[in-house]
This record gives C-alpha cells, sequence and structure tokens, in this order.
C-alpha cells in the first residue's frame, strides 16, 4: 500500500485492472493488464488534490473479463476492512463488466454511508487521448465531496466520461466512444462539466446507519435469453439442470415470451422443485409488466417474479446476493420485488 500526504479527506484506491493500467504487447499489439504504479505515474499531479491517497492493488490486475464472484468478495472485503479509516473508495476497474462488479459490491454492501466510486477508461492512461485521466481524477473528486460533512453521495456509483450512474442502475452499453456507459431507467446522479453538479434529490440520502454486509454469493444463477425460434430442448437443457438455483429470464418488451406449452411446464416444475425465474426485460428502456398482453400472464400463472425495470446485471447479482443470504422463500420472494437499494422502481 502507497500512502501519500496527509490532507484532508482520505481516499483508498482499490486497483484491480482494466484498460486503464494496460500496456500494449510488443509482438500481438494487444493490451495486457499491468500495474497501479503505471497508472499513478502519469497523474503526477494528483497529489494537488486535497486528498491523502492510499493505494491497494490485485496481485495479479484483471482484464474485468476475468473479474467474478471472487474479485466481487475482495473488493467489499477491501471496502469493509478500511472503512472507518477512509471517506471514501475508488475502484478502477474494467468497462466490461463493471456493472455487474459495481451492482454486486452495492448489494453487498448494506449499510454503506460513504462513497464507493468506480470507474476506468476506455484507453490505456498511457495514450496521449486517454479518457483516464478525466475519469479518475473525477472520481477522486466525487469520492471527497463533502457537505457539513457529509458525503454527496454515500452509495456505489459508476463515474464514466461525464456521469456518475447508481452502479446497480448502470450499463455499458457503448465499446467505442468515451461514453461507455448509461443508466437508462434511472437520472444520472452527478455531472461533471466545469463544476460538478450533484442530483442530490435522486442520491441515496446519508444516514447514521452502521454497515453491515452480506458475505455470501450463490453462484448457481443463470440467464437465459429469449429469441424468435427458441427451442424447446436449450429451454429444458437451461432450466432443469439439478444445480441452477436462480434464473433471470430476458423477456421481450414488457414480458412477453414465446414458451410452448411443455416449456412452461419446464418451467413450472423448475419454479415448484424451488428454483427462483425473474423476469427482465430485453429492451434498456422500461419495465417488464406481466400481465399486461396474453402472452406474458402465464409468467404469473406459474410464479415468475418480475424485476420491473431492473437492468439484466443487477438483476444477476441481485439473485446471487439474495440466494446466497437468506434462505426464507418468502423473504427471498419479497426482496427479489420490491426496490432494496435503488435498482428497481416499484409498482
Ligand atoms: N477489456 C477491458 C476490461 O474490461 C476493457 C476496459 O477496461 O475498457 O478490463
Amino acid at each position: 500500500m502507497l500512502t501519500g500526504t496527509n490532507k484532508i479527506s482520505n481516499i483508498l484506491l482499490i486497483y484491480t485492472g482494466g484498460t486503464i493500467g494496460m500496456i500494449e504487447d510488443d509482438q500481438s499489439g494487444s493490451y495486457l493488464p499491468f500495474s497501479v504504479e503505471s497508472v499513478l505515474r502519469f497523474v503526477p499531479r494528483l497529489s494537488e488534490l486535497d486528498v491523502s491517497l492510499s493505494v491497494v492493488s490485485f496481485d495479479k490486475p484483471l482484464d474485468s473479463a476475468h473479474v467474478g464472484l471472487n474479485e466481487w468478495l475482495k473488493i467489499k472485503n477491501l471496502v469493509c476492512d478500511n472503512y472507518q479509516d477512509y471517506d471514501g473508495f475508488v475502484i478502477l476497474h474494467g468497462t466490461d463488466t463493471m456493472a455487474f462488479s459495481a451492482s454486486a459490491v452495492g448489494f453487498l454492501l448494506q449499510g454503506l454511508n460513504k462513497p464507493v466510486i468506480f470507474t476506468g477508461s476506455q484507453l490505456p492512461i498511457s495514450k496521449v487521448r486517454s479518457d483516464a485521466h478525466e475519469n479518475l481524477v473525477t472520481a477522486i473528486e466525487i469520492a471527497i465531496a463533502q457537505k457539513n460533512g457529509k458525503p454527496n453521495v454515500p452509495e456505489v456509483a459508476v463515474f464514466f466520461d461525464k456521469n456518475l450512474y447508481r452502479a446497480v442502475r448502470s450499463t455499458k452499453d457503448n465499446a467505442e466512444n468515451f461514453d461507455a456507459f448509461s443508466s437508462p431507467n434511472y437520472p444520472v446522479l452527478a455531472t461533471a462539466g466545469v463544476n460538478i453538479k450533484f442530483n442530490k434529490a435522486f442520491i441515496t440520502p446519508f444516514s447514521e446507519k452502521r454497515i453491515s454486509p452480506l458475505m455470501h454469493i450463490e453462484k448457481n444463477v443463470v440467464i437465459l435469453k429469449l429469441f424468435p425460434g427458441i427451442d424447446d430442448r436449450f429451454i429444458k437443457q437451461n432450466v432443469s439442470a439439478p444445480w441452477v438455483k436462480g434464473i433471470v429470464l430476458e423477456t421481450f418488451g414488457t414480458g412477453t415470451v414465446n414458451l410452448s406449452v411443455d416449456s412452461i411446464e419446464v418451467l413450472k416444475t423448475a419454479i415448484n422443485n424451488g428454483v427462483l425465474i425473474y423476469a427482465v426485460s430485453q429492451c434498456n428502456i422500461g419495465s417488464v409488466e406481466i400481465g399486461k398482453y396474453k402472452s406474458s400472464s402465464v409468467l404469473k400463472e406459474i410464479g415468475v417474479l418480475s424485476g420491473s425495470d431492473i437492468t439484466s446485471e443487477a438483476a444477476l447479482v441481485k439473485l446471487m446476493v439474495v440466494l446466497g443470504n437468506y434462505s426464507d422463500n418468502k423473504e427471498i420472494e419479497s426482496l427479489l420485488i420490491s426496490n432494496w437499494i435503488g435498482e428497481l422502481t416499484e409498482v
């Protein structure tokens, strides 16, 4: 861990990998994860911010394609183990799976009342045109922003390009532009221009609660995306696999499905055997409304739960976290259909 000079706010920077710190392999030209030192070397003026910055890095920085359940727990543990010593946390992470990781950390860190800001970049920080510098500096500024001694953003969020998004509402929707993320069903929490403007009405209010992190994640959860012509055998293989405990069902539009009578029976049997099926929409904007059309009402009849306007990323990790930490079926169902930490709009 590197420690900077003692100034106003203490921030812990957690480096997990991602393009931000990658270097180009001389032979193949591919980007490879490198070190946190390579990131900080390119932002020498960080020391001019009103912040005492400590840095901790994953031993082996990862392309976020390889970040999964163990790493989510590792990030959660790093935040919890250092919680009392810091005013906020900035997580440097690859963009490809950032929405999953940030959502998972959001659900795991129950009772959070400090900023945990994920960021990264589309180009390595070593590139002259890189977006890394702006993203890193602004993420730190957001993490230290306070009013009357209380943090402006006491929740897990993703800062990218000019916008701050609620973690459990964020999605990576652009692999080309610098504004790689969006939050299709929830307003941005802040916008960074000449000034950083916080959208207070939409940020989780500060409360004097104690952090009470959840410890487990259930890994036997899958996403099943429907498509025209989907074969009954494919549905059966996925839904009746004995190890599957939860399924995010990506339905069309507002929740319509093209399931045959046989496939409905497969889903019904799975639900009766304790598998949780959580319906989300394949559309970015809008919400599942089971029963709005005849071709979705069957989901209600067999006990599929509605995820309203939750993203697929947040739905997957919410199922994993709920199944990992709760055992009472009624409690699990109620958590899934309700708004827990701002991930869905209750109807
Ligand atoms: N493949 C990289 C990653 O997700 C992409 C990035 O960071 O932008 O780690």
